[in-house]
């Protein structure tokens, strides 16, 4: 729960408190003499505008509601890539770091299996932390290599066999692409 969240729910309680005493707890009458009660219209009046005042509290802390959870859904999504050590390393690859280990350890998932008395990681067994270690190291390295292989492939000379203008800013991208490398926005892949 988020802080606007508990503001709307905090505003929607004074409201219902609100409503509670002006409907029940308001005496709207007076004595008229002789032990009598009666109605005093001004007094109705005032309660009338209470429940009105209330009601529209509760209303603002249920729309302060709605809005927290919808700003919740806006950023649930575009939280994701603020972290991406989980995908990349940026730093320098020393296997004697804490902080390489804690991401290597991480990003494939090594473990101690009890009943073995092994470490696994990606559905194969070690001896030791060292080694899954290691082994997720070369692996890390492998997939980078790869990945800025696809980086240099992408940024390879245009062709008009390959690259298509992008029809927002004119830019080159791949023909198969689904959005802009350069601007962002979306494209329809052109296959042929
Ligand atoms: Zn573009």
């Amino acid at each position: 729960m988020n802080q606007k969240m508990s503001i709307g729910l905090w505003v929607i309680t004074s409201g219902a408190c609100g409503l509670v005493y002006f409907a029940f707890l308001f005496d709207t009458s007076v004595y008229a003499g002789n032990g009598i009660r009666v109605n005093n219209l001004g007094l109705m009046q005032d309660r009338q505008l209470g429940l009105i005042v209330s009601a529209l509290i509760v209303a603002v802390g249920a729309i302060v509601i709605f809005l927290s959870q919808k700003n919740e859904a806006r950023q649930g999504p575009s939280a994701a890539p603020a972290n991406p050590s989980n995908t990349n390393w940026s730093k320098e690859r020393n296997l004697g770091s804490d902080e390489y280990q804690i991401y290597l350890v991480k990003k494939y998932g090594i473990e101690k299996n009890d009943v073995l008395g092994k470490f696994i990681a990606e559905g194969k067994s070690y001896e030791s932390v060292a080694d899954a270690l290691t082994a997720a190291h070369a692996k890390d390295v492998d997939s980078e290599a790869a990945h800025q292989e696809a980086v240099n492939n992408d940024l390879s000379e245009p062709h008009p066999d390959t690259h298509v203008k992008c029809p927002d800013c004119k830019g080159l991208v791949r023909k198969e692409a689904t959005k802009c490398r350069h601007c962002g926005c979306r494209l329809t892949p052109q296959k042929f």
